[in-house]
């Protein structure tokens, strides 16, 4: 294969170009349709950024692509993930993060803003002699005797071996190789923005990871950047019906009525946040294939992964390794190349497609007796299991698709 052109320039699209390029690759061009590097999936840049969770699954795969140092300045780590209840505050359970999860994983889990992450990956792509080619947003695809060739909204057009759509949750090329699926309103809205540490109480200034449980909501803080601002996801359950839209700026009043019967601490969260955007979830039905020809999908494009498990960017750049590795091996037989790909990977991203729902339903639950087994359950095997606690996960964050993928 010769060249590969790269449609969408989020997460997803950015580490593909740089694995393909630690991999020999050359002739490598990554479209993106936003006017600069984008920290969020939209179609017009957000000003501000949120923040992001990376596991060991997806830090491992940085690190391979020699982003260990530069991740490390920008990112800050908890010690700890502590599980709260949403109006007493009382810690239902806690999980080790921090040391305990690099030596059990290899890998670190880290938090940063979204924006420090798509900087450090384009940073990296300029040094290799990538271009990213912003505000070329592709319009069509025609396939023409094994080679594909792109259009762009400003006329241009490109002519590759190998397209892959990392081009998001409502992608273009998707649509090229399958009929338009409706997505599904899950019901569920995620709120996000950040708030300075400066503005909140005390309790704040130990920064633990904390997610706060409540019937049918859930809110998860951590610290970001130098540790001065805590990024958040607030995910609330409504009947309304929602336009799908990937983000809206979200209005603070409304976030605060909405947790007005919480713990005080979130009510200082809430009430001092900032950089507010609301992303109603979608769900859609799992793609019979990825692959058409010489084209394939990478990331939310293929899977959209609900937010609680953190893992949709993991997946994404778990993809992005996965995929170049493969290209790299079936260098003179991409077909095959793609056939591997879509087959280890597939199995997995649905695996994290479920679980992440079966997550949302346990953070979520109502009934009084279920959420008491579900805190039980979550403290006994806290305190006294900590290992079988995160043997639980041990499938999520010790896949390490550097080492092989089987
Ligand atoms: C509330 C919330 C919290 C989350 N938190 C986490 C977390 O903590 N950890 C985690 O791992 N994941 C998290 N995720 C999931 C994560 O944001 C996504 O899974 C990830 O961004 C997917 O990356 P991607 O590159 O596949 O797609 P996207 O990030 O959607 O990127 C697609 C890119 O393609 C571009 N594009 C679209 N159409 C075109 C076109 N026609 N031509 C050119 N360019 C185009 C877009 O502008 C965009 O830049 C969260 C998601 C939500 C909603």
């Amino acid at each position: 294969m010769q060249s590969i052109g790269i449609v969408g320039g989020g997460i997803g699209g950015l580490a593909l170009a740089l694995a393909c390029r630690e991999s020999g690759l050359t002739d490598i061009s990554v479209y993106e349709q936003s006017p600069g590097p984008v920290a969020e999936p939209v179609a017009e840049p957000v000003a501000s950024s949120h923040g992001i969770v990376l596991s060991p699954n997806a830090t491992r795969v940085l690190y391979a692509l020699g982003l260990k140092e530069a991740l490390m300045d920008a990112a800050c780590h908890s010690d700890a993930l502590h599980y709260r209840s949403h109006r007493t505050g009382y810690q239902i359970s806690m999980r080790p993060l921090g040391a305990f999860a690099e030596a059990r994983y290899g890998a670190p889990f880290c938090q940063l803003l979204r924006s420090d992450l798509t900087r450090l990956l384009s940073e990296r792509l300029r040094e290799r002699h990538i271009d990213v080619h912003y505000d070329w947003r592709c319009s069509r695809l025609v396939e023409d005797s094994e080679v594909i060739s792109l259009t762009f909204d400003n006329g241009e057009t490109r002519r590759h071996d190998l397209a892959v759509g990392s081009d998001g949750v409502h992608s273009h090329v998707k649509r090229f190789m399958h009929e338009e699926v409706a997505p599904t309103f899950t019901g569920h809205v995620a709120w996000r923005g950040t708030t300075p540490v400066a503005d909140l109480p005390a309790q704040f200034n130990s920064h633990p990871m904390t997610i706060w449980l409540g019937p049918g909501r859930h809110i998860t803080h951590f610290p970001v950047g130098d540790g001065a601002q805590l990024a958040f996801t607030a995910v609330v359950e409504t009947a309304e019906p929602t336009e799908e839209s990937w983000y809206e700026k979200g209005d603070r009043k409304t976030l605060v009525e909405q947790f007005q019967d919480w713990h005080p601490v979130i009510q200082a969260l809430t009430g001092a946040s900032q950089n507010l955007h609301r992303w109603p979830l979608y769900d859609r039905a799992p793609l019979a294939r990825w692959t058409d020809g010489p084209v394939t999908l990478l990331g939310d494009a293929c899977h959209p992964t609900l937010p609680y498990l953190s893992q949709g960017a993991a997946l994404a750049i778990e993809d992005a390794w996965v995929l170049s590795r493969m290209l790299e091996t079936w260098e003179e037989d991409v077909a095959s190349g793609l056939a591997e790909y879509e087959r280890y990977r597939r199995p997995r991203a649905a695996r994290v497609q479920v679980g992440s729902r079966q997550e949302g339903r346990n953070f979520h639950l109502s009934d009084r007796w279920q959420i008491r087994w579900r805190n039980l359950r979550m403290a006994l095997s806290s305190r006294y299991l900590p290992e079988i606690a995160m043997e639980r996960y041990d499938w999520l964050y010790g896949y390490d698709c550097v080492k092989g993928f089987d």
